[in-house]
């Protein structure tokens, strides 16, 4: 059953009740009254008979006495005539003691008589009154009687009705059903009546349906007349009928207010369920009427509230979820499409300050010293007072410092707050912080990378990761000042940790493709450039050098005789040999100088901003370096052996020599053969390809060159380094930078 039926259900049990009591009230109240006062009135008219009849009874007596009273039998008719006359009786009757008539005014009503005196002289109906008195002579002998009667007749009864003020009926004294012989009654209610006065007797009073009442009066000594009474009620008429109409009036508008009321009380519940529905199915737009101050109107008002409160909440997380998509979509692009560490990790930092609602941060990465060093920072100008805003490279906290230290000491992340009194020193200006620690993939089963190691020098001696830092820890993410003054909670070390685990793996990337970037570059024996980075190069010096106006110098390198060495010594002290020589190859040259492996145990090495004496210079300084010092080989059966080395070099010299890079390697090639047919262990400078002579100083062929002393070739310090460096172009791993 819904609210509203419930409603209505109580609210006409309420109203109805009391109407249908009252009406049951009124009702019978009404027909109590009612009956007391007819049965009052019967009562009345019941006594008024009785004194009519008796009157009249007493009236025929005096006539009947009269005429006994005559002594002479023959003057009693005379008398009787004279009593008709007077209107005393309506006939006279004289009988002898054997009851036979002796006498009887002509005229007088039908048999039988109703004797005054009581018992019923007859079955069937009475049509007169009569009193009798004995006739006796004067000694008192019983001579008859002479009775005086008047008819009872439908006037008769009309005068009874007419004295009482009732309808009156006389019956006949048959046995068995009551039988009308006269009455005032009306036609219509007679049988109701007759059968109300079957029901009856004594001085009871029985009621018609049509609402009349009705009594017996008589026979009974003193009036032996079988009457019966009855007056209609004095109910107004339909006093019923008029009940049960405004009780049903008054359901009728009780169930219309009912209704009403239900409706008024149930349609904001019903706007409301609708309401809750429809946000239910997410409109949060829904809205619902306030139509009173009552405590519904409160809940509309309190439910609008609530949804507009919620669609702002919506909308807020809606646009910082487009927001953070936003930052991810660049973030991945980032991450897709380079490999340009500072810049990834810029986005990244971004994405975490736009995602936790910070107002600072900063990422670190370790460096080979076991100090972090920023490589971005956001919100932080004049917050770190240690650090320089315009360079977060001046971010430098050493591991186990601080919080940033800690955290990539322990492997763990820190967040808390400060008083901004409290804060420690060394500390960014902050209220609250977060700090992440990342690790390169995998590094935990690894236990680090190492540092990758960089050709053409000697590999750092730090492996990568800083003293004291936990395994695989690469750097930290940090935040400062959550928007809000709220701390970072557990959702912001999530979202920060994730980002974190993006930015270690672009760390990694970055590392990763360096490694593979220098292996594909670069000789796994003897760790100097290949003969890959060799073409590249060259093709890159030779355009420099012709944009700048610039000499580039190409000595190529084979070791003499070294097939001796592979043939007494064996392949391995062979690669030993290639491996040293390599390396006092990498010691002899400047920062800006590249060396490579050819092939076998033929090299090359590039001098940039190098004319063709500065590059004597160095052949001399090459040669003697190898010449110098015999290299210790394993022997036949594992005992130490030094090998005597010599090298023999070719030079050539961009442009003197030739115009592109492949026409300098093969002048310098050609060079290295008249070196080598030369005797070996010595240098030779290419033939200019025109015949025309240079203005270059010739060296001479297997000159010695002068001592130390001597001033470098071409216009640049070779300490300064060209401007553009050699660490320019398609991203070669810089050779020579310091780590
Ligand atoms: P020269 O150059 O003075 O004319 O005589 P050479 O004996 O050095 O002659 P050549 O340059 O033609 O010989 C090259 C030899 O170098 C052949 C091979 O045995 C050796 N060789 C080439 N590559 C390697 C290498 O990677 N390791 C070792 N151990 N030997 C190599
Ligand atoms: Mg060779
Ligand atoms: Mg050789």
């Amino acid at each position: 059953m819904t609210l509203r039926g419930r409603l209505t259900a109580a609210f006409l049990a309420v109203v109805l009740g009391p109407v249908l009591l009252g009406a049951f009230f009124v009702g019978s109240t009404m027909s109590a009254l009612d009956r007391g006062r007819s049965t009052e009135r019967l009562g009345l008219a019941a006594a008024g008979v009785r004194t009519s009849v008796d009157a009249l009874c007493q009236q025929l007596r005096a006539a009947a006495d009269a005429v006994a009273l005559v002594a002479d039998p023959a003057a009693r008719p005379g008398a009787a005539t004279q009593v008709v006359g007077r209107g005393l009786a309506a006939a006279v009757r004289v009988t002898d003691t054997a009851g036979r008539t002796t006498y009887v005014t002509p005229g007088g009503p039908d048999e039988p008589w109703q004797d005054c005196s009581g018992d019923p002289s007859a079955a069937g109906p009475v049509r007169a009154l009569a009193a009798r008195v004995q006739l006796r002579d004067p000694a008192g002998a019983d001579l008859g009687t002479v009775a005086a009667a008047q008819p009872v007749d439908p006037a008769f009864v009309a005068r009874l009705a007419a004295v009482t003020g009732v309808a009156v009926t006389l019956l006949d004294h048959a046995a068995g059903p009551v039988r009308v012989t006269h009455t005032t009654e009306n036609r219509g209610v007679r049988p109701a009546v007759l059968a109300a006065a079957d029901r009856v007797d004594g001085d009871r009073v029985t009621e018609t349906a049509d609402g009349r009442y009705v009594r017996r009066a008589g026979p009974a000594p003193g009036q032996p007349l079988p009457l019966v009474l009855s007056v209609p009620g004095e109910r107004p008429p339909g006093l019923y009928a008029a009940l049960v109409a405004a009780v049903v009036l008054a359901a009728l508008l009780a169930v219309l207010a009912a209704g009403r009321l239900a409706r008024v009380t149930t349609r904001p519940l019903v706007e409301l369920a609708g309401a809750v529905d429809r946000v239910a199915h997410g409109d949060l737009n829904t809205r619902v009427p306030v139509r009173s101050r009552d405590e519904i109107g409160r809940l509309a008002l309190a439910f609008n509230r609530m949804t507009r409160e919620t669609g702002t909440y919506v909308t807020a997380l809606t646009s910082s979820r487009d927001q953070l998509r936003g930052h991810l979509a660049v973030l991945g692009d980032t991450l897709a499409s380079t490999h340009d560490l500072q810049r990834i990790l810029r986005v990244i930092l971004h994405s975490a300050i736009a995602a936790t609602g910070a107002r600072a941060g900063a990422v670190l990465l370790l460096d080979a010293g076991g100090v972090l060093v920023g490589q971005c920072a956001e919100g932080l100008e004049g917050r770190w007072p240690a650090a320089d805003p315009t360079d977060a490279a001046t971010l430098r906290v050493p591991v186990g410092a601080g919080v940033v230290g800690a955290v990539v000491a322990t492997g763990e992340p820190l967040r808390g707050r400060w008083e901004p009194a409290t804060a420690p020193t060394g500390e960014p200006l902050c209220e609250t912080y977060i700090a992440v620690p990342f690790a390169a993939p995998g590094a935990a089963e690894l236990g680090g990378r190492g540092g990758p190691d960089r050709p053409g020098h000697p590999p750092a001696d730090a492996d990568g990761d800083g003293g004291g830092a936990a395994g695989g820890t690469l750097g930290v993410l940090a935040l400062y000042d959550r928007v809000g003054a709220d701390e970072f909670d557990d959702d912001d070390l999530e979202t920060l940790r994730t980002l974190a685990g993006h930015a270690a793996v672009a760390v990694d990337n970055v590392r990763v493709h360096e490694e593979a970037q220098r292996l594909s570059l670069t000789d796994p024996l003897t760790g100097l450039w290949n003969y890959r980075y060799l073409r590249e190069s060259i093709r890159r010096e030779v355009e420099r050098a012709n944009r700048f106006g610039r000499m580039l110098s190409v000595l190529a390198l084979d070791l003499d005789r070294f097939k001796d060495v592979n043939d007494t010594w064996g392949h391995a002290a062979g690669d030993a040999v290639l491996v040293e020589f390599a390396r006092r190859v990498r010691g002899e040259i400047r920062e800006v100088d590249l060396a490579f492996r050819h092939g076998g145990e033929e090299f090359v090495v590039l001098l940039p901003e190098t004319d063709a004496r500065g590059a004597a210079i160095v052949a001399e300084r090459l040669g003697a370096v190898v010449r110098g010092g015999p290299v210790p080989v394993d022997g036949h059966s594992g005992e130490p052996v030094l090998v005597p080395v010599t090298v023999s070099i070719g030079i050539a010299v961009y442009p003197d020599h030739a115009a592109t890079g492949q026409q300098v390697l093969d002048a310098a090639d050609d060079a290295l053969y008249a070196a080598k047919a030369a005797g070996r262990d010595g240098y030779r400078l290419a033939q200019p390809p025109d015949p025309t002579p240079t203005q270059e100083i010739p060296v001479v062929a297997g000159a010695v060159s002068p001592p130390d002393g001597l001033p470098r070739a071409g216009a640049v310090d070779a300490a300064a380094g060209p401007p553009g460096g050699a660490s320019s172009g398609p991203h070669p791993p810089r050779q020579s930078r310091g780590r």
